[in-house]
């Protein structure tokens, strides 16, 4: 039983730059609309610190599409998720430019209390664009993916009503920012935990579905589409700062390895590297198809320039009688089953 989750952080660039309705609301109602037509739905994880510091400090007249956007979406069966980067938690807007927290980008290394006040202000600004005063998300994200060291937060994360993170990358390493999933789990689709993500736990009160990876050689990975993708995504960057210079040093430290973990993202691959991913997958799960495995696939509004490799996708994962689902769905599939 393989279960297919899409999953989009839905967010403008890291320094701070990009329109909201270049990157984040025109490429997410085309992908609505490939999810409409087809009836299934997935897992908005939107950046809560950067839309509610836009909303207030008013930078940006898109905001208002983006907001009605998610309140549409919730209505309509998508679900919606905190992605904190918490660098943003207290940025404020000077010279015409966002003045960003560099010290706080991983949400593990931030004091118990302050963990809770953003946590708390990522679901109030979830509350107010759905116009759900009593909201509560399922699923989490950690900006940048980090969440290191955890054991203070995931007590944080269950409060707020959060029983599934999909944070976890196997393999993943960054040391700008001190990542470390190199000693994630290797077999399970899914495990529960309680105090580390990457130990699991019988009885653990989350249960983490990490995106899905797989190992690939470093040189594979200079297919075509990834690299359009990172030129675009460059031509968008051109105010890059000196921090993004230093981090990009020791993004090239973490790529040198041999073998790399490829995230099954449908926003830097080709059609045939997702569908061969996919017959892989498909050919493991023949051998126990009782038990559930979800597969989380990631994209960024900011990288979606291509919707018609992904309605392609859909299509052929639907042809392939695959189903599609939300976290909400496969965490009551997951209850009723137990
Ligand atoms: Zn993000």
């Amino acid at each position: 039983m393989l279960r297919f989750i899409f999953t989009l952080d839905y967010e403008i660039l890291g320094n701070g730059t990009g329109s909201m309705e270049e990157l984040v609301f025109a490429p997410a109602e085309k992908m609505n609309d490939i999810f409409y037509r087809h009836n299934v739905r997935y897992v908005n994880f939107v950046e809560t610190a950067e839309m509610s510091k836009v909303s207030q400090f008013n930078t940006d007249s898109g905001i208002h599409a983006v907001e009605e956007q998610l309140f549409q979406m919730h209505r309509d069966g998508f679900e919606l998720a905190p992605h904190i980067h918490t660098q943003w938690c207290k940025a404020q807007y000077l010279n015409d430019r966002w003045q960003l927290n560099r010290s706080e980008f991983n949400i593990g290394k931030l004091p118990t209390e302050t963990v809770r006040e953003y946590l708390r202000d990522s679901v109030d600004y979830l509350r107010k664009v759905t116009r759900e005063p009593d909201f509560l998300p399922l699923s989490f994200r950690a900006g940048t993916w980090a969440m290191q060291p955890c054991s203070h937060v995931i007590p944080v994360l269950h409060e707020f009503g959060i029983r599934i993170d999909s944070s976890v990358f196997k393999g993943g390493r960054q040391r700008e920012i001190e990542l470390d999933y190199r000693k994630a789990p290797a077999a399970p689709f899914m495990w529960k935990f309680t105090e580390d993500l990457l130990r699991p736990e019988h009885n653990g009160i989350m249960i983490e579905m990490p995106i899905y990876t797989e190992k690939k050689a470093i040189w594979k990975l200079l297919k075509a589409k990834r690299i359009t993708t990172f030129k675009k995504m460059n031509e968008a960057k051109k105010e890059g700062d000196e921090k993004i210079k230093q981090g990009k040093i020791q993004g090239y430290l973490d790529k040198m390895r041999l073998f790399y973990p490829t995230k099954l993202d449908f926003c830097k691959m080709d059609l045939e590297e997702m569908q061969e991913m996919t017959g892989r997958l498909i050919k493991l799960d023949n051998k126990t198809p009782n038990t559930i495995k979800p597969i989380v696939l990631i994209g960024h509004s900011k990288n979606l320039f291509d919707h018609e490799t992904l309605e392609k996708y859909i299509k052929y994962l639907l042809h392939e009688k695959q189903i599609i689902c939300t976290f909400r769905e496969i965490y009551k599939e997951i209850e009723n089953k137990n």
